[in-house]
C-alpha cells in the first residue's frame, strides 16, 4: 500500500515562497526508501507557479490570493490530480501539510491573510477525505503510523 505525502514536506521547493516543509521523520524516511511514498504538490499540479502569491480559501468556498486574484480552478484541478494519483496507487492513507488552502486536514486560515485560522479542510485534503482516504497531517504522524498498520494488517487477511 502506498501513502500519498504533500511534496513540500518530502523537501520538494513547491511552497508558494519557493521554500519547502522538509519532515524529518525516521517513519517516513524508512518508507521513502521502501518505494511506499507518492508525492504532489497539488498547486503545482493545477498549474500554479512557484514562488506564486499566497492565496487562501473564503467562506464561499472560492480561493483568492491576497490581491484577489481568483485560482480556485486551478486548485480544484490539482485536487483532482492529488485523487487521480491516489486511486492509480491505491493510496488508502495520505499525510499532508498541515493548514494548507489545499492540503491542511484541521484547520485553514480563514481568508482574510490575518494569520486567523478556522476550523475546515483545504480543498484537495476535502476531495480526498470524500473519497474515503485517511487524512493525516506532519504534527500527527504517530496517528497515520497506527492507522497505516491496522490497514495493512487488515489487508493481509
Ligand atoms: Fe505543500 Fe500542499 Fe502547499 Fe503544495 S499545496 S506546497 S504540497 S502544502
Amino acid at each position: 500500500m502506498h501513502i500519498l505525502v504533500s511534496a513540500c514536506l518530502l523537501g520538494h521547493k513547491v511552497r508558494y515562497d519557493g521554500q519547502d516543509n522538509f519532515l524529518d521523520h525516521p517513519w517516513i524516511k524508512e518508507l521513502h526508501t521502501q518505494g511506499r511514498l507518492v508525492t504532489i504538490c497539488p498547486e503545482v499540479a493545477g498549474g500554479l507557479a512557484t514562488p506564486r502569491p499566497a492565496a487562501e480559501r473564503q467562506r464561499d468556498g472560492r480561493v483568492l490570493t491576497k490581491e484577489g486574484f481568483d485560482v480556485t480552478e486551478a486548485f480544484a484541478d490539482g485536487a483532482q490530480k492529488a485523487l487521480m494519483l491516489a486511486r492509480s496507487v491505491d493510496a488508502r492513507l495520505a499525510i499532508l501539510k498541515a493548514r494548507s488552502p489545499s492540503c491542511g486536514n484541521q484547520d485553514i486560515y480563514d481568508g482574510t491573510f490575518t494569520k486567523r485560522r478556522v476550523p475546515g479542510m483545504g480543498g484537495t485534503a476535502e476531495l480526498l477525505c470524500a473519497h474515503g482516504v485517511l487524512i493525516f497531517n506532519e504534527e500527527e504522524i504517530e496517528e497515520a503510523r497506527r492507522a497505516y498498520d491496522e490497514l495493512t494488517h487488515a489487508l493481509r487477511k
